[in-house]
C-alpha cells in the first residue's frame, strides 16, 4: 500500500491523479488532498477518499468546508501553512505536486525535509528553485519523479542506461496552437485562440504557456535539473502529432524514446508505480492509422518564450525565478483579457532587464525576488 498526498487535487493533473488511485485502490490510500479555493470539488474527493487532511490555501474557504464537512473525521487547514503540512504529513510516503506555480516551491522543500518522495508535475518549482531541491533530494535520499510527459520519456529512456552517456536530450514540442505563425498573425490572436491546444487538455496556465512555448522553456530548465544535462544538451524538437514524448541520444549515436498516444494518466501512474508498470485503460497507439510523424526546427525569433528561456537558463541564479515570476504574472493578465498575446513577451523581457542578478538565490530570497518583479510590474503594467 502506498499512501499518497496531492497538493493541487481538483486541477487537471490532481483529478487524473485521482482517477489512477480510483483504479489501483487496493495499492494507493489517499491521505492528504489540497487546492486553492474550489471546496466543492474537494469536498466530493474527501467524502470519496475520506483522507486524515485537506488544506485549502483561501483561508475563508477553508472555514467554510470545516463546517461542511463536519461530520467526516478529516482534519481542514488553510493558508501556506496548511500546504505545508499536507506536504509533510506523517502516514504520506509520496507527495504529487500537482498545484501550479512557484507557489509549489515552500511545500516541496518541506516534503523533501520531511522525506518524503515526490511525483512532479509542478515544474516552476525546479525552474526556480533547481538548485535546491536537487541536491537536497540526494541529501535526504528522495525520488524525485517526474510527471511532465516529456520528462517521464526521458526518465524512461534513461532506465537501465548510465547518465554520462547522453550526448542530448531530444524534448519534443507539439508546436501549440500557433505553430507556423508569424508575428504579425500573433498580434490578434485571442485568449480563446490561446486555450484551444491541439493534442493535451490541460490547466488554463500551462495551456497559455504552450501557445507561447514559455512552457517548452520551462522544460528545459526542467530537464537540466532533473537529468544533470548543460543547456547545449537540451535541444528542442517540433513534432506536432506528440506521438513520441521525448527521446535521449546516446554517445554512439542510438537514440531512445517514449511514444503513445497523449494521456497523462500514463506518466502520473507510472511516477506512483516505477519501477513497475500496471495496466492503463488508455487508447493505444495504432500505427496503420499513424501513417506518419513530422519533425520541425522551433522558430525561437517569433516564439520568444523558449529563445529567452535558455537565456535565463544559461544566466542562472535569480534569472529563471524572474522569467518565471514574470511570465506568471503575465499569464494572469492575458488570461483577465488585460493585455494582447504579444505582450507577455515584453513583460517578461522587461522583467529580465530590470533585474540585477543573485547567485545561487536560498529559498527566502526566491519568494522575495518574486514579489519584487510582481512590484516592479505592477508599477509599469496596471
Ligand atoms: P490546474 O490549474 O488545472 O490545477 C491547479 C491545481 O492547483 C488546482 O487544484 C488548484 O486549486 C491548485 N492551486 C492553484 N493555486 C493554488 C494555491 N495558491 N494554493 C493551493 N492550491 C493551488 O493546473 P494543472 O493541473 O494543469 O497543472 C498543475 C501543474 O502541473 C503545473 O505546474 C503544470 O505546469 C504541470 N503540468 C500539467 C500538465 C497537464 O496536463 N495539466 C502536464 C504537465 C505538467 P483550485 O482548483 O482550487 O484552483
Ligand atoms: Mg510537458
Amino acid at each position: 500500500m502506498k499512501n499518497i498526498a496531492i497538493l493541487g487535487s481538483t486541477g487537471s493533473i490532481g483529478t487524473q491523479t485521482i482517477e489512477v488511485v480510483r483504479q489501483y485502490s487496493e495499492d494507493f490510500r489517499i491521505v492528504a488532498l489540497s487546492c486553492n479555493s474550489n471546496i466543492d470539488l474537494l469536498e466530493k474527493q474527501v467524502r470519496e477518499f475520506k483522507p486524515l487532511l485537506c488544506a485549502v490555501y483561501d483561508e475563508d474557504k477553508a472555514k467554510e468546508l470545516e463546517l461542511k464537512i463536519k461530520d467526516v473525521p478529516c482534519k481542514v487547514v488553510g493558508g501556506m501553512e496548511g500546504l505545508l503540512e499536507v506536504a509533510a504529513i506523517k502516514e504520506s510516503d509520496i507527495l504529487v505536486t500537482a498545484i501550479v506555480g512557484m507557489i509549489g516551491v515552500m511545500p516541496t522543500v518541506t516534503a523533501i525535509e520531511s522525506k518524503k518522495d515526490i511525483a512532479l508535475a509542478n515544474k516552476e518549482t525546479l525552474v526556480t528553485a533547481g538548485h535546491i531541491i536537487i541536491p537536497m533530494a540526494d541529501a535526504y535520499g528522495v525520488k524525485i519523479l517526474p510527471v511532465d510527459s516529456e520528462h517521464s520519456a526521458i526518465f524512461q529512456s534513461l532506465n537501465g542506461e548510465r547518465h554520462n552517456e547522453i550526448s542530448k536530450i531530444l524534448l519534443t514540442c507539439s508546436g501549440g496552437p500557433f505553430r507556423g505563425y508569424t508575428k504579425d498573425q500573433l498580434k490578434n490572436v485571442t485568449r480563446d485562440d490561446a486555450l484551444n491546444h491541439p493534442n493535451w487538455s490541460m490547466g488554463a496556465k500551462i495551456t497559455i504557456d504552450s501557445s507561447t512555448l514559455v512552457n517548452k522553456g520551462l522544460e528545459v530548465m526542467e530537464a537540466k535539473w532533473l537529468f544533470g544535462v548543460t543547456y547545449d544538451k537540451v535541444q528542442v524538437v517540433v513534432h506536432p502529432q506528440s506521438v513520441i514524448h521525448s527521446m535521449v541520444e546516446y554517445e554512439d549515436g542510438a537514440i531512445i524514446a517514449e511514444l503513445g498516444t497523449p494521456d497523462m494518466k500514463l506518466p502520473i501512474q507510472y511516477a506512483l508505480t516505477y519501477p513497475e508498470r500496471r495496466v492503463l485503460d488508455t487508447k493505444k497507439l495504432d500505427f496503420y492509422q499513424l501513417k506518419s510523424m513530422t519533425f520541425e526546427e522551433p522558430d525561437m525569433d517569433t516564439f520568444l518564450g523558449l529563445k529567452y528561456a535558455y537565456e535565463v537558463g544559461n544566466i542562472g541564479g535569480s534569472m529563471p525565478t524572474v522569467y518565471n515570476a514574470a511570465n506568471e504574472y503575465a499569464v494572469r493578465k492575458f488570461l483577465n483579457g488585460e493585455i494582447a498575446f504579444l505582450d507577455i513577451y515584453d513583460i517578461i523581457r522587461d522583467a529580465i532587464d530590470s533585474h540585477k542578478l543573485i547567485d545561487n538565490p536560498g529559498v527566502d530570497e526566491i519568494i522575495e525576488i518574486e514579489k519584487n518583479v510582481y512590484d516592479y510590474l505592477d508599477k509599469n503594467y496596471k
